[in-house]
């Protein structure tokens, strides 16, 4: 069925992928960014996938997008918050600007986001929100606190609002993935990644596509059965 569908930081890596997968399960798929506008271009040239320059920190700015997304489609009915960045460092050297801008972009857009669609959800009674934490959000990271405190927050609003949501059909679940290949991953120096791959039972980093697999599964019609759930793809790494 031809739903609308919102992913935030849908241009780029894992996002692009789920962009990708929603549209080929017959979604109507719009795909925000932040402001790399060349990779933006290029995604929608080859996928044909409109996308939406906002800036998903800022609370004003999700209101106004996703209404004009709704003015012209209808109301968002699956909603992917997998916007995110990470701005690594020890306590030592970690800025409040750097934990901050952490919360704000991973955490903080859920918020806004969520704020700007669930009332839709409600009238239509139905909803599909998928949030992208991490295993880091679960395991804690050496070097991240700001990126797994924002992290382990979407573990405990993704329970909180699927609460909200259970008794109109909305359901809200999070992915955990461990580490993807994609230039977040990429920019992790080659001898950490080798130690972290030597960490992977499967062997091996993840594909965008892993992930996208997964939010194909949660936001299907007949998944109201699956909230406040959280689905760890991470070749296994989960366990140990
Ligand atoms: P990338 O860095 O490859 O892409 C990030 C995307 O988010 C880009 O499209 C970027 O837009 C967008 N974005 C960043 N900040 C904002 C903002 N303020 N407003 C709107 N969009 C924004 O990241 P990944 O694909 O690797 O990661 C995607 C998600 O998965 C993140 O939440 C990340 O934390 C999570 N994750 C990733 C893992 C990995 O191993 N890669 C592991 C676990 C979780 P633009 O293109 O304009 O810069």
């Amino acid at each position: 069925m031809s739903r609308i569908a919102l992913v935030t930081g849908g241009t780029r890596g894992i996002g692009a992928a789920i962009s990708v997968a929603l549209k080929a399960a017959g979604r109507t798929v719009i795909a925000s960014y932040a402001g790399n506008q060349t990779a933006a271009e290029n995604f929608t040239e080859v996928h044909g996938i409109e996308a939406m320059k906002f800036d998903a920190c800022d609370f004003d700015a999700c209101a106004t997008s996703v209404a004009t997304i709704t003015s012209r489609l209808g109301p968002i009915e699956i909603l992917v918050n997998n916007a995110g960045i990470t701005k690594d460092g020890t306590m030592s050297r970690m800025t409040r600007d750097m934990w901050d801008a952490v919360i704000d972009t991973n955490l903080g857009s859920c918020f806004n986001l969520c704020k700007a669609t669930f009332d839709g959800m409600k009238a239509k009674k139905f909803g599909r929100v998928v949030n992208i934490g991490s295993i880091n959000g679960q395991a804690g990271q050496y070097g991240q606190v700001n990126y797994a405190a924002a992290k382990s927050g979407i573990h405990g609003f993704t329970k909180a609002l699927a609460q909200e949501g259970a008794r109109f059909n909305i359901t809200v679940n999070a992915i955990a993935p461990g580490y993807v290949d994609t230039d977040m991953v990429r920019a992790v120096p080659p001898d950490v990644l080798d130690k972290i791959i030597a960490k992977i039972p499967v062997g091996r980093l993840g594909h965008a596509e892993d992930i996208a697999r997964g939010v194909v599964f949660l936001t299907a019609d007949d998944a109201d059965f699956i909230t406040g759930s959280t689905l760890s793809i991470n070749g296994g790494q989960h366990m140990y």
